[in-house]
């Protein structure tokens, strides 16, 4: 085999997140902590103090209590197993009220009534699809209750007549009655999203800051790092998942711990926005976009049989994160009329190029967003389209 597989591809979609893709890319400093984690020894289940037998988890505890405000954290190998995990540690063969507009599917086979039931926990769902009160959790709750779990409908927006239970209402209801409430944010975006025009995308410092005891997030989407699960909470029931014999199945691996930590850092050192690639493709100002578009559209001019503008468009951030929520962009926009075969024919080239260029039809154009193009690539990408319309 002479390729690398997965191979590198440039991402001209302008989806951020875009799961086909492998999610979030790393920033240089948490790529460079999985390579020395690959290359050599390292403590990651040693005590260097001591010299005895350490955690893997001793590493990422600070840094999460001080990021999130929790007492605790455990990290697994994604969000879906982290969620499998808690469930199966605290309520397998105890009911789990659910309201009925978070009994969702996520994508990619996630559905939260089938991890239940995996779980071997039972579902209670209770309200409707688009409304549901504290007093319909309270009115289900049994001897037989294990949890009250929230679910991000990370995917989808239920609009008009809704009502749902805010974290905080659920866990003094949860307080009262003695029953854990367990938070599934998805994205786990550390940072406010609508400090970027976005939508407000839920938080785990919120929940926990609402008492909520383990909150669940994915280390690879708003986080932007690797794949990763990550549960915050109460000392006292992350003890319960950490002894939990599914905690040691799903244990993280070594590179993707310390890229996660090197991650994590940017975060504490308030400089994610500059060095995690996601936020500094979300924060790209359209004016910088449109600089990219233009001098894209000066470059391809010179091909013969390209004619190409720059329009208006939108980004997505993808990954099953704020849905529906766009940032505006500048693209350059294909007219791929003198090629046999149209836009379907350039995609299909593009797609055959070194390294592989993804981009997106429109109104049969192909467009080509800069905002999840490094500079790095230009000049491969701009190879791609000459080959493409010869
Ligand atoms: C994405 C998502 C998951 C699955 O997370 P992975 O890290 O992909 O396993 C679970 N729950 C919610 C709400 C999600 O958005």
């Amino acid at each position: 085999m002479n390729r690398p597989a997965p191979q590198p591809v440039i991402n001209a979609t302008g989806v951020v997140i875009h799961t086909n893709l492998g999610r979030a890319p790393l920033s240089r400093a948490a790529s460079e902590a999985a390579i020395l984690a690959a290359q050599g020894y390292s403590n990651l289940e040693f005590d260097l103090g001591s010299g005895r037998r350490g955690s893997r988890q001793a590493h990422l505890q600070n840094i999460l209590q001080e990021l999130t405000g929790a007492e605790a954290a455990l990290v697994v190998n994604n969000n879906a197993s982290a969620v499998l995990l808690g469930l199966s540690a605290l309520a397998a063969g105890k009911e789990v009220i659910v309201s009925r507009g978070e009994a969702v599917e996520i994508g990619g086979g996630f559905r939260v009534p089938d991890v239940l039931s995996q779980s071997g926990a039972i579902l209670v769902d209770v309200g409707t699809t688009n409304r549901t009160y504290a007093r319909d959790y309270e009115d289900a709750i049994t001897q037989n209750t294990g949890a009250f779990l929230k679910a991000h409908a990370s995917n989808f927006r239920v609009e008009g007549f809704t009502a749902a239970v805010e974290p905080g209402e659920l866990v003094e209801l949860g307080a009262r009655k003695d029953v854990p409430v367990l938070h599934d944010v998805g994205s786990g975006s550390l940072l406010l999203t609508e400090n970027y025009g976005l939508a407000h995308e839920p938080t785990p410092q919120e929940s926990v800051a609402a008492g909520v005891g383990l909150t669940f997030f994915s280390g690879d989407k708003l986080l932007g790092g690797p794949q990763a699960g990550i549960v915050v909470g109460t000392r006292d029931l992350v003890n319960r998942l950490e002894r939990h014999p599914l905690a040691r199945a799903f244990r993280i691996d070594k590179m993707s711990l310390a890229s996660l930590i090197a991650t994590l850092v940017h975060y504490l050192r308030g400089e994610a926005e500059r060095e995690i690639p996601i936020w500094r493709m979300i924060s790209t100002p359209v004016q910088l976009l449109e600089e990219r578009a233009i001098s894209w559209q000066k470059a391809v001019q010179e091909i013969p049989g390209v004619h190409a503008r720059v329009d208006d468009s939108r980004s997505a951030i993808g990954g099953g994160s704020l849905p529906g929520e766009t940032l505006p962009t500048r693209v350059l926009s294909l007219d791929c009329s003198t090629v046999a075969g149209g836009a379907q024919q350039v995609m299909e080239r593009l797609r055959k190029a070194d390294p592989p260029v993804i981009a997106r039809i429109e109104d049969d154009r192909v467009l080509l967003d800069p905002r999840t193009v490094s500079t790095r690539s230009d000049e491969e990408l701009l190879q791609a389209l000459t080959n493409s319309f010869k």
